[in-house]
């Protein structure tokens, strides 16, 4: 159970307005897009319901939940974001661990998971490599483990695939809703490129200047009249 519901939400930075009235859903297992141009406020909302920005209003409720003022640590949701942030001095198993240690999972369970988390990316020949000798791609795919690997019941990413070259985000794209698709997880996803919204999206949600102008179906926001 972890459907997304956003009512009413208003985001401001001091009194600087970012988001005003916003009502968005994302049903259990569904992958909705959030499109739209530089300074619209996709960030912004993916940092709401992260836990990392307090609403100036509205709620956020996951899975029946009301999670508005839940701290971030408490909101099992797992993030990747445009720049990786892997630890530079953790091999591939360590950075994917790293929040099980933190929740003091055990030894045996923490293999396991890690195991299969890397997996799941394709990645379990290069649990010992350190994040430097790792291609671009490779790094990306490590940071989404470490946040599948947590279990999570909302994955939030935000142009995860900015910082890779052209033939890597084609390829990647298929990689994500496979695993998308694999792990049934509810997924909030940020990017400005309309292929891509097209390719990876169950829904589409087109945000302009902090409000949504337009939502529905690839199929639905792409057709010409
Ligand atoms: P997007 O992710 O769609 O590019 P953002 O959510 O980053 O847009 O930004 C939405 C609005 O909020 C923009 O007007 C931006 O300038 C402003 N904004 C974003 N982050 C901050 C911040 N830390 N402090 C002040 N204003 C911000
Ligand atoms: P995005 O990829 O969301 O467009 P940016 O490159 O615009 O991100 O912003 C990078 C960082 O700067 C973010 O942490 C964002 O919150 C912050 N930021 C964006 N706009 C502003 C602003 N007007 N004032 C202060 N910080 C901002």
């Amino acid at each position: 159970m972890s459907h997304l519901q956003l009512d009413h939400l208003h985001l401001r930075y001091g009194n600087a307005p970012a988001v005003e009235d916003l009502n968005l859903e994302v049903q259990d297992g569904e992958l909705v897009s959030l499109l739209g141009p530089s300074g619209c406020g996709k960030t912004t909302t993916m940092r709401a319901v992260a836990g990392l920005l307090a609403p100036a209003g509205g709620t956020i409720t996951l899975g029946g939940q009301d999670i508005t003022r839940l701290p971030a640590n408490r909101r099992d949701i797992g993030l990747v974001f445009q720049s990786y942030a892997l630890f530079p001095h953790l091999s591939t198993f360590e950075n994917v661990a790293f929040g099980l240690r933190l929740r003091k999972v055990q030894d045996a369970e923490l293999r396991r998971r890690v195991g299969d988390a890397l997996e799941v990316v394709g990645l379990s020949e290069f649990a010992a490599r350190l994040p430097a000798n790792l291609s671009g791609g490779q790094q990306q795919r490590v940071a989404l483990a470490r946040a599948i690997v947590i279990e999570p019941r909302l994955l939030l990413l935000d142009e995860p695939l900015s910082n890779l070259d052209a033939k890597l985000r084609l390829d990647m794209r298929g990689e994500l809703r496979r695993i998308q698709r694999e792990l049934g997880v509810t997924m909030l996803y940020v990017t400005h490129d309309q292929d891509e919204a097209l390719a990876l999206s169950d829904r589409i949600v087109i945000m302009r200047a902090g409000r949504i102008e337009q939502q529905g179906t690839p199929e639905q926001v792409y057709a010409r009249p």
